[in-house]
């Protein structure tokens, strides 16, 4: 090796720290400036517990656009605007109550219940009849409709409490809440009962959607806490229980709602979109704290941040309130038919929908090629974050970001921790009470160091 060769690339190694250190010093006033001023916490109360849960089509929804839209006009970004979806209505109205009763000795004992999203109610006699206990979609069918009609399905398969990994925990059973009203009426059943989402025992229940098919018989569907699960179980053995629910659940009309929109355009390349964001729903139990409050006000915080530091972005920054995750997805559907529509690219979006306790990372997903061609752009300046905790795994996303996937970008999910996220998720105790300020603050500040650095080095060639 000549001289001329190893001084040449001493220098280059020597430029390449000197950028790193740049860009550790830039991702250390980002942290500073957010764990100082953050409003993130502020933003979320008013949300939380001024504006509350903000099921699509609710008054408290709508007035969630207008107070993130006021948000991002204040934070003089370059546009900002609201984008049309058609959103469904579905109401929880005000009864709902399951028991379970002994018709030998009368008595009678309610049980914590919640009705599930998208289903519809019983009259006002309500529904009652025997149980059938079955921990699996593929143990109902089994039963079959001769020992399935009439009766009352209770899904009792708890959450697989092994894992790790508490969404994996969730994604084990919660088929139950998703399917099993369709199937359990496909066989003629009269009621549906899902033990609660949680990998805790309590006495809290736990909504969500369900979904049933066009030509199902949409029979009413609730859940029960887990220690009611457990309790109600126990009791099965006794031939002279019956169960009984009522509840007021109604589906309206579609209605129009909206996606808030705001970005700072880029200055070199301001068709490669970096977007940040999370969804503007919730169920209407709670205050959707941490679902998905958290993952709105930390994409916002993302932008008031930048702007803060006077950082000028080269591509384009757009931070995006998604509407209607919970029971529809038409936000992101919506979204990304435009984008395509408008033939945009999304060089990377990120979305957070996990809830605001302490982030550990990030989740990477995208087309085959996308992972095969840029994931390992990621991780060559990865490191830069991993002081803060904050590594970065395969698998990643959010469903209101997966529909643009297509556009060969690549799709990010913020990882926190998940330990305590389903002790609250759909709850009527997803509230501010649940959320950390400084953990809360930490998510902003990674999402905001992660922008940062995909808008620094971008992603290669599209
Ligand atoms: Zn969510």
């Amino acid at each position: 090796m000549t001289l001329r060769l190893t001084l040449l690339i001493c220098f280059m190694n020597l430029s390449l720290f000197a950028q790193t250190d740049d860009d550790a010093f830039f991702v250390k006033e980002i942290y500073d400036y957010t764990l100082e001023n953050s409003l993130c916490y502020d933003w979320l109360t008013i949300l939380s517990e001024v504006i509350g849960g903000r099921l699509s089509g609710s008054f408290a929804a709508e007035t969630s656009v207008k107070y993130t839209y006021h948000i991002m006009s204040s934070l003089a970004l370059d546009a900002v605007s609201k984008q049309e979806c058609s959103v469904p209505v579905w109401q929880r109205g005000d009864y709902e109550m399951v028991k379970v009763i002994d018709d030998t000795s009368g008595n009678e004992f309610v049980l914590n219940a919640t009705t599930l999203g998208n289903s519809l109610g019983t009259n006002e006699i309500g529904v009652k009849a025997p149980i059938v206990e079955v921990h699996s979609l593929d143990e109902l069918k089994e039963l079959g409709e001769d020992e399935i009609k009439g009766k009352i399905v209770f899904f009792n398969r708890p959450m697989n409490n092994t894992y790790v990994n508490t969404f994996r925990a969730y994604g084990s059973a919660v088929d139950q809440r998703a399917s099993g009203p369709s199937v359990a009426s496909k066989l003629g059943a009269v009621g549906t009962i899902v033990r609660s989402m949680t990998t805790k025992l309590d006495d809290i229940p736990h909504t969500g959607v369900t979904v049933f098919e066009p030509d199902d018989n949409m029979i009413p569907a609730m859940a029960i806490s887990t220690n009611d699960a457990e309790k109600l179980a126990s009791m099965l053995p006794n031939p002279s229980i019956s169960l009984y629910m009522q509840n007021s659940a109604r589906i309206l009309e579609n209605q129009l709602s909206h996606n808030v929109i705001g970005e700072i355009t880029g200055s070199q390349y301001p068709d490669e979109i970096i977007l940040v964001g999370g969804h503007l729903d919730s169920w209407d139990i709670g205050g959707g704290a941490h679902d998905d409050g958290a993952g709105c006000v930390h994409a916002l915080q993302v932008m008031a941040t930048l702007k803060a530091l006077n950082y000028k972005p080269k591509r384009t920054i757009r931070c995006v309130m998604f509407m209607n995750e919970e029971n529809g997805l038409s936000g992101g559907k919506t979204y990304a038919d435009k984008s395509n529509q408008n033939s945009e690219y999304h060089m990377a979006a990120i979305e957070s929908d996990a809830g605001g306790f302490s982030p550990r990372g990030f989740g990477v997903g995208g087309t085959a090629d996308a992972i095969k061609t840029k994931f390992p752009n990621v991780r060559e300046w990865m490191d830069i974050l991993s002081p803060y905790g904050i590594g970065i795994s395969p698998g990643g996303g959010g469903a209101d970001i997966n529909p643009l996937k297509s556009q060969g970008g690549l799709l990010f999910g913020l990882r926190p921790d998940s330990q305590r996220y389903f002790d609250y998720h759909h709850t009527a105790l997803d509230k501010i009470a649940a959320v950390n300020k400084r953990e809360l603050s930490l998510g902003a500040a990674a999402m905001t160091s992660l922008v940062f650095l995909l808008d620094k080095y971008g992603l290669g060639t599209r």
